[in-house]
């Protein structure tokens, strides 16, 4: 059998970035484009011209330089999936300039201190955070941080910030998903899988570990080499993913569908600060996260590649 063919790069079809944007920095074009994007249809020329309504010869001039983003077709004008992609994220960037919501009380305590735990959205991302301590991750982040993750502006909009936070969540889960799959959020190219383990780890007076600037030891990272997006994960986020896992926790909670389980988790943080998620060698690397249940711990190993060894119960 012929193995499948594998392309190492794509290059977008003869336009350099550089050629891109230098080919949409021009307010006559970028009119062109968002009149077919609010168009919806495909518009003929005398309809696209007099909706950007600059003269014959600049038109015509504008129009041709967009052929990248841009198509003819029979009814006249529409926009190509690089125009549709580029619309999009004017769209999703543009609600307010630089909207901040919060901070407002999330209505839980830390599992740490007990302080109150505060959402608040700034600089186009929403940080989960304890007013009184270190939470769980350090570095430039947010003092106490919990949770702080890029969310467009668009995502603000009929959401209280509670239901942003949510939402924020479901994204980062859907991309953790998709990048376990190997499957990049961004771009859709090949993404990589990597195990950090935080070496000499061990929580400072401030509540954070010195050398990692977290208190998880362990991260997943997903990286990819076609767009260089990355994220990171602690352990249980993928052991939650295990049928093993699912069945110990409906034992607890009563849920109908994942989603609602790893709502429920997100928002037991006590919860979650009781799983244990531990080194059992290092070489070769394997892991384990264990979730107490009140049926005694379910147990999961994994290799560092994130596969799955064994279960225990
Ligand atoms: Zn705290
Ligand atoms: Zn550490
Ligand atoms: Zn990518």
């Amino acid at each position: 059998m012929k193995e499948p063919e594998t392309v190492e790069r794509i290059e977008p079809g003869g336009v350099t970035p550089t050629e891109a944007f230098s080919i949409l920095g021009n307010e006559t074009r970028i009119s062109i484009l968002q009149a077919l994007w609010e168009g919806a249809e495909p518009m003929s020329f005398s309809d696209l011209r007099a909706a950007v309504g600059v003269d014959k010869g600049n038109f015509n001039y504008h129009l041709g330089e967009l052929s990248h983003f841009v198509r003819r077709c029979e009814e006249g004008y529409e926009l190509r999936e690089t125009g549709t992609q580029v619309m999009r994220a004017v769209v999703a960037g543009t609600i307010t300039e630089d909207p901040e919501l919060g901070p407002v009380e999330a209505g839980r305590p830390c599992p740490f201190c007990g302080s109150p735990i505060e959402l608040l959205y700034r600089d186009e991302h929403i940080t989960v955070r304890c007013r009184d301590c270190a939470g769980v991750l350090g570095g430039d982040l947010p003092d106490g941080a919990f949770m702080h993750y890029a969310f467009p502006p668009a995502g603000l909009a009929d959401r209280s910030l509670p239901e942003v936070v949510e939402a924020a969540h479901v994204l980062f889960e859907a991309h953790v998903a998709m990048m376990l799959q190997g499957v990049c959020p961004a771009c859709t190219a090949r993404t990589g899988t990597e195990v950090l383990v935080c070496e000499d780890h061990a929580i400072g007076p401030d509540g954070l570990c010195e050398r990692c600037e977290s208190v998880p030891e362990i991260w997943a990272t997903f990286t990819c080499r076609n767009c260089r997006y990355e994220r990171r994960a602690v352990l249980w986020l993928v052991a939650v993913y295990h049928p093993a896992t699912i069945t110990a926790l409906s034992e607890r909670w009563e849920f109908d569908t994942f989603l609602e389980l790893q709502r429920l988790l997100w928002s037991n943080p006590e919860y979650i600060a009781s799983v244990s998620e531990r080194v059992v060698s290092t070489d070769p690397l394997r892991l384990r996260v264990e979730f107490p249940t009140e049926s005694g711990p379910l147990s999961i190993q994994y290799d560092e590649q994130l596969r799955v060894l064994g279960v225990e119960r």
